[in-house]
């Protein structure tokens, strides 16, 4: 029995304060949305509804949320007020998740394939018939082929401790999620120099702060002067949700918003400047910026005085960086004869005039607190993305904005740990053997990882762009103890993601898990898709299995704050259908490959450690906050300073601790489920600032900001190597083997500092494309829409608003067959639906207005886009002045929530364009393997 609950779409977008304009105005005007205050939420429980608060999961920003539950239906849902994150407000997106919860198409039970992979052909069997098959497999092929044979690719969205933990006890070092296809390079820079990896403004508000009075109290004020957004749209691409109420609320306060973007995104509607950069010149501007900087900095002049020099108190290496940056100066560009980083090489590049370049890189300079924040689609999908974030994090950091109230804060270093031994880590260490060009070798299961110690030595998020090849070549591992192992992917667990469409080539995706062997069986033997909803990839699993949606489930979110901030996903209401919960799933595959005799799953990890989901949720939080009492003002003024923080707040505000002086750690009570139960669900921890001085809490060899990434240091007469590349290098020294990826570049290792290389696929910064320009006029990128990571497609309410001119109502009219997702997968109704034309949004071809009249094109017309190697998708155009010229946005992934069985957007899948058929499958970027998804060229063909 299906619980229904009916609100109009007007109610609904009522409800959301908002209009049909988009989710991005909602996003923006944060006191729109429906807040429950503490004391309504106690009249709601008086009313005989209960309140829960849990996390939202519509998008990756993972807002606090209270729901309000009826009957054991959800009958509300509104933000959670006690979770600074998202301080009480809910987007229109958050409120439709009761369509994805309660809705038809959801996977309702376990099935198992009987046609052929890619044709949706299901059975429905028993939970036991399913785990049995998968236990069988893989066991089979644990002992034939090492439990390195075996990938869980956790996806795209959170909870996925159970997953790492039941998988890494089996042996596999491949436990891997999305964030290796999203945004690498653009995390490069803060992972490099200070072991973080987001730097976001300082605008999460309210923040808890201590007062010269001893108290703690909420900040409210935005400090922050200026903020630079390159390639990053919060007001569409959320992840970070306080940055879209935080730009308007800064901005109110004074501060001044400049976006750099080929397109004119729902951010720039809110700037005071837009600059429309051409794609993938982002490490140009940077490193133009940089330059300007360091030539026209004056100590000695107020209105000069660019540099902070303190910043020299918390860093090593700035001497060797700045020769080395320094040293292309001289150098003249083949495609242009300009010097490398001036102002009119920079301009002749990106498109933006030199003047607009110095005008930035002063006012940057000059205006204290700013922060300077890139984004995913831009840098994070380039191939030379890597430069552009190292440039950029360089920038904050000698401008004195990194850790200032109101400047840059990496997130990474600051927001609570959570995990710990639930992660499983402690399996990767176990001693294995393997036999070696038929030699006995010991080592780690941690060291028999493809990218670790194949052909991407430092890619410490994997390489999932790089399947599609592995699944047909199978691994050889270049580097380590077992330099020389050879073995084949042979199972492939995919859980809440879609990479047939999102984790580079489509077409290359489709090929890997479909390729046979010479026997006829698939090479891949085992495809295993876990999820609520059924999306493309589902279609090419062996199994499929339910997994409780996000109101029927518990884990833990920590998205990006600015500090210590820890809230509960709780259960709402039971799984429904047949679906299970993570831990559920994990625990019931671990009891039956014990019952097979799997060697490595022992009761005594599993359901004796943890007999309990919330058992096993407390084990990840016992780590928390795990940061040290650091910074401006001193969270905890009455504990050792610089020791790291355990424990609930309230114990450590009340000194309820013991203080271990070798571990240099402060442990209050430890925090569990039932405490975030009884404070509304959330831990906050206070904030403070200048958190990099005297260590604090950069994770980095130095305990510095680190400009060098692979040097020596003496210790007890020992010289030792230091450094976030030195282990790689060491490998590949001992190897005496340069990694593909990188010998391309013509390097025999990774850089000890600063470094530069052109982006691939750019025929106006790269002299081996300028061949192309002509034919190939167009660059292609992508922009984020609200159907983001988690299946929205078949929420009615979202299917018909659009987003940016990226996903708009211009279906045609069609008749379709109702398909649905029965016991058998996708299944037709027989039921005929009219789809009027206009009332569908869909995927669509941004292109500037003068492009398009140029090619005689006018706004719903159908092209089809071809890059040089013969990748084509097609879609509608639609014209706008808000693109730069030469410039097509697609929508990233909008091509990917497909399947049978996901509603009306389905009926449309032969005009949405996707982005992944036109991306170079070899173009992954060389330091960690991203996809290089904003390399695109192509030439436009009208149809029709
Ligand atoms: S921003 Fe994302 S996480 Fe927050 S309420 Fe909206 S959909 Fe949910």
């Amino acid at each position: 029995m299906i619980a229904t609950k009916t609100i109009s779409r007007r109610d609904f977008l009522k409800l959301a304060g908002a209009s049909a304009g988009g989710l991005a105005a909602m996003a923006a005007l944060g006191h729109g949305f429906k807040t429950l205050s503490a004391s309504e939420a106690r009249q709601q429980q008086e009313a005989g509804k209960r309140v829960v608060y849990t996390a939202c999961v519509m998008c990756p920003a993972e807002c606090g949320l209270a729901v309000e539950v009826e009957n054991g239906v959800i009958s509300n849902i509104y933000g959670n007020i006690h979770v600074p994150y998202n301080s009480g407000t809910v987007c229109a997106k958050g409120v439709s998740g009761l369509q994805l919860v309660y809705n038809v198409n959801r996977i309702k039970y376990p099935m198992i394939r009987v046609g052929e992979r890619g044709e949706g052909k299901f059975k429905r069997v028993s939970w036991e018939e399913a785990l049995d098959y998968i236990a069988t497999k893989l066991i089979e092929i644990k002992q034939k082929y090492g439990a390195e044979s075996v990938i869980m690719d956790c996806g795209d969205v959170t909870d996925r401790d159970p997953y790492y933990y039941l998988f890494r006890a089996f042996g596999t070092p491949h436990t891997v999620e999305h964030g290796s296809i999203c945004d690498t390079p653009r995390r490069h820079g803060p992972k490099l120099m200070f072991g973080g990896k987001r730097i976001e403004p300082d605008i999460m508000r309210p923040v808890l702060v201590r007062q010269p009075d001893g108290s703690l109290k909420n900040d409210y004020s935005y400090r922050t002067r200026l903020i630079i957004y390159v390639g990053w749209n919060p007001f569409t691409a959320t992840r970070i949700n306080y940055e879209s109420r935080g730009t308007v609320e800064a901005k109110l306060a004074g501060a001044r918003i400049i976006v750099i973007d080929p397109a004119f995104s729902n951010t720039a509607t809110k700037a005071d400047r837009w600059i429309p950069i051409r794609p993938g010149t982002d490490a140009d501007l940077f490193a133009a910026m940089l330059r300007y900087i360091l030539e026209n900095h004056r100590d000695d002049d107020p209105f000069r005085r660019y540099i902070d020099w303190s910043f020299k108190e918390y860093s090593q290496g700035w001497e060797e960086f700045e020769a080395a940056f320094r040293s292309w100066w001289d150098r003249k560009d083949p495609l242009n004869g300009l010097p490398y980083f001036s102002l009119e090489w920079a301009a002749e590049r990106t498109g933006i005039d030199a003047q607009t370049i110095a005008e930035l890189a002063h006012t940057f300079g000059i205006t204290k607190p700013a922060a300077l924040v890139w984004g995913m689609n831009g840098i994070g999908h380039h191939y030379n993305g890597y430069t552009a974030s190292i440039l950029g994090t360089a920038l904050n950091v000698i401008t004195g904005n990194m850790e200032v109230p109101g400047g840059a804060i990496d997130t990474e270093l600051v927001k609570s740990s959570k995990g710990g031994k639930a992660s499983g880590g402690d399996f990767l260490k176990r001693e294995v053997t393997r036999i070696v060009n038929g030699r006995e070798v010991k080592g780690k299961i941690e060291e028999l990882h493809m990218d670790g110690y194949g052909d991407w030595p430092a890619a410490w998020d994997d390489v999932v762009g790089d399947y599609p090849r592995r699944f047909i070549e199978g691994v050889t591992l270049r580097y380590g103890p077992f330099r020389g192992h050879r073995y084949p992917i042979k199972a492939y667990f995919i859980r809440t993601g879609n990479p047939v469409i999102t984790g580079s080539n489509t077409q290359k995706w489709i090929e890997a898990l479909t390729a046979k062997d010479e026997t006829g069986n698939y090479k891949v033997e085992l495809v295993v898709y876990i999820d609520t909803v059924f999306l493309e990839t589902g279609l090419y699993a062996d199994v499929v299995l339910p997994e409780a949606s996000y109101m029927e489930r518990m884990s833990l979110s920590d998205i990006y704050p600015v500090h210590p901030v820890l809230y509960l996903r709780d259960f709402v209401i039971r799984p429904m259908y047949e679906s299970k919960t993570q831990y559920e799933i994990c625990w019931a595959l671990a009891r039956k490959l014990h019952e097979k005799g799997d060697p490595d799953i022992q009761p005594k990890d599993f359901w004796e450690k943890y007999p309990t989901e919330e058992d096993f949720w407390n084990e990840a939080l016992r780590v928390a906050p795990g940061r040290p009492n650091t910074g401006e003002p001193l969270p905890y003024p009455n504990l050792p300073k610089g020791y790291k923080l355990l424990g609930t707040p309230d114990s450590l505000e009340a000194g309820r601790v013991q203080i271990d002086d070798e571990k240099k750690e402060i442990r209050g009570e430890p925090l569990t489920v039932q405490w975030l139960r009884e404070h509304h669900g959330v831990a906050v921890w206070p904030m403070s600032w200048k958190r990099f001085h005297g260590g604090g809490v950069l994770q980095t060899d130095s305990k510095k900001v680190e400009f060098v990434w692979d040097y020596t240091v003496e210790k007890d007469g020992q010289v030792q190597r230091k450094g976030r590349y030195a282990k790689y290098n060491k490998l590949i020294e001992e190897a005496g083997e340069t990694p593909p990826s990188i010998a391309r570049l013509g390097w025999q290792k990774y850089p000890s500092t600063f470094y530069w290389f052109e982006t691939r696929w750019n025929p106006y910064t790269n002299p081996d494309y300028a061949k192309y320009r002509e034919e190939y006029p167009f660059q292609v990128i992508s922009g984020r829409i609200h159907h983001a990571m988690s299946g929205t497609q078949m929420v009615d309410w979202l299917g018909r608003l659009p987003t940016e001119d990226l996903w708009m109502p211009l279906n045609d009219e069609r008749v379709v067959e109702e398909v649905i997702l029965g016991e058998n997968g996708p299944t037709p109704t027989g039921r005929r639906v009219r789809i009027p034309r206009g009332t569908w949004s869909i995927g669509v071809i941004q292109m500037n207005r003068a492009d398009g009249e140029r090619l005689g094109l006018k706004t719903g017309d159908l092209v089809e886009l071809e890059t040089p190697q013969g990748f084509k998708t097609r879609g509608k155009v639609v014209l706008v002045e808000t693109i730069r010229p030469g410039v097509l946005r697609l929508p990233f992934g909008g091509g990917g929530r497909f399947s049978p069985g996901l509603g009306k957007t389905w009926a449309f899948q032969d005009i949405t364009p996707n982005h992944n058929a036109l991306v170079d499958p070899e173009n992954l970027s060389p330091i960690m393997g991203q996809p290089a998804y904003g390399d695109v060229i192509v030439k436009v063909r009208k149809l029709g």
